[in-house]
């Protein structure tokens, strides 16, 4: 029988920073273990069936999917999350929309609506962190709705509740406290569209027009009609949109219009309030 330290030597991924990585990510999901375990016991030998699913996994990342796709689920926050071809995975940077969403309403009790939810990431790690809080995620794929329920359910969290709505379409005379959305930004001509991992992701997650704008434009001029007094706004957005982004949220009445920086330094989020 081949040993764990064998199949990761043959693992043969191409050349990349992540490759071994990825490799003991596979070969841990199919023994059911963690990577730790497959450092301390390189030598010991892997069953038939785990080695078969693990070189059917190696195939499936060799294509370039991603292993947040293969395996079915990837960590955001302090959470485990399943994810699915039809959502975006969630990212690192995402949790900064998060963090700062924390920063700005008390903890004591409020609405929050969370629009575009996918996997519910956004809306679960903020029902986890403010239990006073009630926190409804919506998504217009319904398949997308359904996944975040079963998040939300794994994970217990009775404060959170998710629904089909294309934005605010399925949410007339609703009124929120503050109003969070990481939504598609990428400008439709984007050349990283077609490199790495995203290739894998669903285009309605990602591309929002010619500027990447056309979703962020219509959240803008909607959420004034659910905020309450006073309520904030937050938006991820691209590197390079946070001007355009302050400019369209200052146009359209927002005050306290500011952007925040990501891990890499790019202004990552703005948002405003409104009164
Ligand atoms: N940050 C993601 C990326 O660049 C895009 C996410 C989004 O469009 N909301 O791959």
């Amino acid at each position: 029988m081949p040993t764990i330290e064998s199949l990761l030597h043959s693992a043969d991924l191409p050349d990349s920073p992540s490759a071994r990585l990825d490799a003991e990510w596979l070969l841990a999901a199919a023994l059911g273990k963690t990577a730790s375990y497959l450092r301390t016991w390189p030598e010991r030998e892997v069953p038939p069936a785990c080695a078969e699913r693990f070189a059917t996994d190696l195939a499936r990342r060799r294509q370039g999917e991603p292993i947040a796709y293969i395996l079915g689920r990837q960590g955001f926050w302090s959470l485990e999350l399943e994810v699915a071809a039809d959502t975006l995975i969630p990212r690192p940077d995402t949790e900064l929309l998060v963090e700062t969403a924390l920063q700005l309403i008390p903890a004591t009790s409020a609405r929050v609506l969370d629009l575009g939810t996918g996997t519910g990431a956004i809306a679960l790690a903020l029902a986890a962190e403010c239990s006073a809080w009630q926190v409804c995620g919506v998504d217009r794929i319904e398949s997308a709705v359904a996944l975040a329920e079963r998040n939300r359910v794994r994970l217990g969290l009775e404060n959170a509740a998710f629904t089909v709505s294309n934005w605010f379409a399925g949410l007339q005379g609703e009124r929120f406290q503050m109003i969070v959305s990481n939504p598609p930004y990428i400008p439709a001509s984007d050349p990283h569209l077609q490199k790495g991992d995203v290739r894998f992701e669903p285009q309605s997650a990602l591309v929002a027009g010619v500027d990447g704008l056309d979703d962020i434009r219509s959240i803008i001029s909607q959420a004034p009609a659910h905020l309450q007094a006073g309520g904030w706004l937050l938006l991820e957005h691209g590197y390079d949109q946070a001007e355009a982004v302050r400019a369209l949220l200052v146009c359209q009445g927002f005050e306290d219009v500011q952007s925040r920086l990501d891990l890499g330094g790019h202004e990552r989020i703005s948002l405003g309030r409104f009164s």
